[in-house]
C-alpha cells in the first residue's frame, strides 16, 4: 500500500456513459435553459429531502445568497452565522452587502446555539446555522431562539446532504436551506452548481425569479435578480448522481464506523462524539490529535492524502479582515484548527486503505511513546 488519495472522483465517475446519453438528448433537444433536465432533477431533488420545493442554481454560494436576499437583507444588516464555516457562507451574506456575525462552535463543529443570544443587535436579519462535516447543528434550539426574536432561519446545508437529527433531515427547518454540489461535495457535478430547497410558496416564488434576472416570465421583470441558473448539464450529472445518493450516504457511514473502531484504542487521538440523535453523513471525517502537524506530516509520507478543515481560521484570514475580529475570539475554533486533521471517506475507499490509514497512526503515536 503507497498511496490512500483523498479524492474518489475518477472512481465515482469511471462509468458515465449513462450521463453522457443524457447529454446528448440534451444537445439534440436545444432545451439548455431552464429546461426539462433542470425540472426533472428538482423534482427528485425536493421528493428525495422530503420538500415541497427545490430551485436549481449556480454554486452553493448562491444557494445561500438568494434566499437570504428574497428575506430582504442588504448593506447594513447583520446575519449571524458559525467562526469556523467555509468561507462561501461569508461570502453569501457580504454579496448582499451584509456584514457576518459570527458565534463560537463546539465539538460537532456547528454553532453553538447558546451563544447566538448574545450576538443578536437591532440590525441582526436573520440567522445562518452552518451544518459542517456532515454533522447537524442543535436546530431545535437554534428554532427556538429565532422564533422568539422573530428572526428567519437560512440553513447552510452545503456539507449536510441528507444528514438527520432526531429523524429531521438537515435543510428541512428553517425558511429554506442551501445545498452545494461542487465536486467535494456529497453530489457531485462537474463544476459548480446549487440547490434551494423550501417549503414556502412565496419564498420560493421569489427564488424562482432572483435566479432568473428577476423575471416572472419572458416579458416581465418584477424584481432585480441575478443570472445563477442551474445549469441542464450539470442538472444531468446531479440526476444521476441523485440515483445513488443511498448508497453514497451508507459508503461513507461504514467507512466512518471502520475509523471510529480502528481508532479507539488510540489515546492521542480523540473522536468526537456521535450522537445518537444524528444521522452523520461525513462529508468529512474529522478526529482531534494531539502532535497533530507531526502526524500530519507523517500521513502524507506515508502517502496518505490527509488534511485539515480549516488550518486558518475563517475569522482570522487576511480577506475578512474588515469585520474587526481577532485571534483569540473565538477559542473552539481556534482549537479546532490546532488539533483537526481529515482522513479520506467515501463509499469508493477500500478496508485494505483505511487499514493503512489506521496502522500508519498506530505506528507515529507508538513510535512517540517509546
Ligand atoms: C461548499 C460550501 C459552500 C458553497 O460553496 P460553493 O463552492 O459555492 O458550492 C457553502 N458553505 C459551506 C459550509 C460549504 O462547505
Amino acid at each position: 500500500m503507497n498511496k490512500v488519495r483523498y479524492s474518489p472522483l475518477p472512481q465515482q465517475f469511471a462509468d458515465v456513459d449513462a450521463v453522457f446519453d443524457g447529454i446528448r438528448e440534451l444537445v439534440a433537444s436545444g432545451d439548455f435553459t431552464l429546461g426539462k433536465a433542470v425540472g426533472e432533477f428538482e423534482l427528485a431533488f425536493a421528493e428525495k429531502m422530503g420538500m415541497k420545493h427545490a430551485s436549481g442554481v449556480g454554486s452553493g454560494t448562491d444557494s445561500l445568497k438568494l434566499p437570504l436576499k428574497a428575506l430582504g437583507v442588504g448593506p447594513g444588516d447583520e446575519v449571524i452565522t458559525c467562526a469556523n464555516t467555509f468561507i462561501a457562507t461569508v461570502g453569501a451574506i457580504n454579496e448582499l452587502g451584509a456584514r457576518p456575525v459570527f458565534v463560537d462552535c463546539d465539538d460537532t463543529f456547528c454553532l453553538r446555539a447558546e451563544e447566538i443570544e448574545a450576538a443578536i443587535t437591532p440590525r441582526t436579519k436573520a440567522i445562518m446555522p452552518v451544518h459542517l462535516t456532515g454533522e447537524v447543528a442543535n436546530m431545535p434550539a437554534i428554532m427556538e431562539i429565532a422564533t422568539r426574536h422573530g428572526l428567519p432561519v437560512v440553513e447552510d446545508a452545503c456539507q449536510s446532504m441528507m444528514s438527520e437529527l432526531d429523524g429531521k433531515k438537515a435543510g428541512s427547518w428553517g425558511i429554506a436551506a442551501g445545498f452545494s454540489m461542487h465536486p467535494l461535495k456529497l453530489i457531485n457535478v462537474w463544476g459548480d452548481a446549487g440547490i434551494i430547497v423550501t417549503d414556502d410558496d412565496a419564498m420560493n416564488a421569489n427564488l424562482r425569479m432572483l435566479r432568473n434576472h428577476g423575471l416572472a416570465n419572458r416579458d416581465e421583470v418584477k424584481i432585480l435578480g441575478y443570472n445563477t441558473r442551474l445549469d441542464s448539464l450539470q442538472a444531468i450529472v446531479g440526476s444521476w448522481m441523485l440515483g445513488q445518493i443511498d448508497e453514497i450516504v451508507a459508503g461513507r457511514r461504514e467507512a466512518a464506523a471502520f475509523y471510529d473502531r480502528g481508532f479507539a484504542d488510540t489515546p492521542e487521538l480523540r473522536i468526537p462524539e456521535r450522537r445518537q440523535s444524528v444521522l452523520h453523513t461525513y462529508l468529512l471525517y474529522i478526529v482531534f490529535a494531539e502532535e497533530r502537524d507531526a502526524l500530519l506530516e507523517h500521513c502524507l509520507q506515508s502517502g496518505i492524502e490527509a488534511k485539515i478543515h480549516y488550518p486558518v481560521p475563517l475569522y482570522q484570514q487576511e480577506g475578512l479582515a474588515r469585520f474587526g475580529y481577532r485571534a483569540g475570539d473565538f477559542p473552539t475554533t481556534d482549537r479546532h484548527a490546532r488539533e483537526m486533521i481529515t482522513f479520506p471517506v467515501d463509499s469508493y475507499l477500500s478496508r485494505a486503505e483505511q487499514e493503512h490509514v489506521i496502522g500508519t497512526v498506530r505506528s507515529f503515536y507508538e513510535s512517540r511513546r517509546t
